[in-house]
């Protein structure tokens, strides 16, 4: 049987949610596509509605209680509605936001809504803006696919359990089950957007065993110290010698179980947070890799075979290449975002897909590894400098660093803090 969908995006400078509707009754979906838009269609002059939406609309609180209600009364049978919830309880007086429908919501399309939500709300000039984005991102729209992947809620993979193949083992019911919620990027990390139907259970499980645990670990400082809600609520770090929970605003609380580690007024500001975990980084690298994999279309699995095994631990890796990452603050989220590209040409100079990953003001930057649209020598190295000339908009961020993750034992994971010791007045 046929499903009818319709998409929804709502996006603001503030928030965005998007939730699609389906139904095997392509009249039930119009007709409650119908009811659902008329809350926000322009009305004439006896109030009644006119069956259009001029974007922008801007917080009115009738708008948002008509909106409450509807959820009220369907989200039973859509619970994807519920999202709509903490995007209009987000939005504030003054705040404009902008409905699109049935439309693919790409990166330059959601660049091209924020430049013109940001000069509406500022009344700034949005030709200068919308300019000065596409000016930034010039190169990368060129030469890449551009998606993003976490702002919006999203399933990717097959809604219907039966004919669910695991993308990363290729098996299907009553081989594997599908029973468990897997999340296309670590709930641990603060996902609660995107799910991946097509992961079976038994990988699911694996991967919580075996690799994601490290990046987990890898960025728990970032997490507590912005209260990013993982999997159970905030959670406090309890290292080797010492632990430490959020404080006021983004300041971190560190209690040191010995005097000896603790550092004293006039010390070299050194402070060294021994975790008690291990870390591998090569289980970053793949969990990163893995992050992609379930985000993107079904198309692209193909390109990817090698790169899945890898995950899988089929194929070892001796020297793989660099991993940048920044911290930048202006680019802060407080839900994990990953930004992809895939090359449009075939440039074999350039690497296939190109990753951002975004966690709180943290950020990676790389390729996954093992695309047979690579070459052997490309999957190994990456020259980096041809490939920000080839994606403009990387020059926006200063202060990239490169590492190497290859390693693949587990290693004492500490963290250094330069820091000014004051004593309390
Ligand atoms: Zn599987």
């Amino acid at each position: 049987m046929e499903t009818h969908k319709t998409t929804f995006h709502f996006k603001s400078l503030v928030a965005s949610e998007g939730f699609k509707l389906e139904s095997t009754n392509k009249r039930n979906n119009d007709l409650f596509t119908a009811e659902f838009l008329e809350i926000f269609s322009n009305k004439d002059e006896e109030d009644k509605a006119t069956g259009t939406i001029s974007n922008p609309l801007s917080y009115d609180v009738n708008i948002k209680n008509k909106v409450f209600d509807f959820i009220d009364r369907n989200s039973s049978k859509f619970p994807s509605l519920n999202g709509l919830t903490s995007f209009f309880n987000k939005l504030e007086e003054g705040n404009l936001y902008v409905i699109i429908f049935n439309i693919e919501l790409t990166a330059e399309l959601s660049l091209y809504l924020s430049s013109h939500l940001k000069a509406w709300e500022n009344d700034e000039d949005v030709n200068k803006l919308v300019k000065e984005d596409m000016d930034l991102f010039g190169t990368t729209f060129e030469n890449y696919r551009t998606r993003i992947a976490g702002d919006f809620r999203k399933a990717v993979g097959n809604p219907i359990r039966k004919q669910r193949v695991c993308r990363f083992c290729n098996e299907s019911m009553p081989k594997v089950t599908f029973k468990k919620k897997a999340h296309a990027i670590s709930e641990a990390l603060g996902n609660k957007n995107i799910v991946l139907y097509d992961e079976c259970d038994k990988c699911n499980e694996r991967f919580g065993k075996t690799i994601e645990g490290d990046i987990i670990t890898y960025l728990e400082l970032f997490r507590t110290i912005y209260g990013i809600k993982g999997k159970g609520g905030k959670k406090k770090i309890k290292g080797k010698n010492f632990e430490a929970s959020k404080g006021e605003g983004n300041q971190i609380e560190i209690k040191f179980f010995s005097l000896d580690d603790r550092p004293k007024v006039g010390d070299d500001y050194n402070i060294k947070l021994e975790f008690d975990k291990k870390v591998t980084h090569q289980n970053i690298y793949k969990t990163l890799t893995k992050f992609f994999i379930s985000v993107i279309d079904d198309s692209e699995l193909p390109n990817f075979e090698d790169s899945i095994n890898w995950i899988n631990g089929k194929i070892n890796a001796k020297e793989l290449p660099l991993v940048g990452e920044a911290i930048n603050y202006d680019t802060f989220v407080h839900h994990p975002r990953l930004l992809y590209f895939l090359r449009k040409s075939d440039d074999t100079n350039l690497p296939y897909a190109v990753c951002q990953f975004f966690y709180t003001c943290k950020m990676f930057l790389f390729v996954v590894p093992f695309s047979s649209k690579d070459s052997v020598e490309l999957n190994r190295k990456i020259d980096w400098k041809h490939t920000f000339k080839s994606l403009s908009h990387l020059d926006k961020y200063k202060g990239w660093g490169f590492y190497n993750h290859s390693n693949n034992t587990p290693r004492t994971f500490t963290i250094s803090l330069n820091t000014d010791i004051k004593t309390e007045e």
